[in-house]
């Protein structure tokens, strides 16, 4: 089994901790510390790449990187047709 390799470059500097990013998530990718008032990225193998959550952030925090060569592996493995 492979999984994606995503990745979510986060700068927490540049973040005000609005959680626009946070709400934004439909695929439960970015959790929330509300402690430290920044976001967390969990499960990143799973995100959508649907840039919302780099779209929404006005103090660009965030930049997704998506792996689309692992995505068009995956497709190739029957169960995923
Ligand atoms: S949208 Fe940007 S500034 Fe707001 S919590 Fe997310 S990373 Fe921080
Ligand atoms: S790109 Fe979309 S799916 Fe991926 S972490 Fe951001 S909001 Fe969630």
């Amino acid at each position: 089994m492979i999984n994606t390799r995503h990745r979510i470059d986060f700068d927490p500097e540049k973040c005000v901790g609005c959680q626009l990013c946070y709400k934004s998530c439909f695929v439960d990718v970015i959790r929330w510390d509300a402690v430290n008032r920044k976001p967390v990225f969990k499960y990143v193998e799973d995100c959508e790449h649907c840039f919302y959550c780099q779209s929404v952030c006005r103090r660009d925090a965030i930049r997704v990187i998506p792996d689309y060569e692992s995505e068009h592996l995956l497709q190739s493995f029957p169960q995923y047709r």
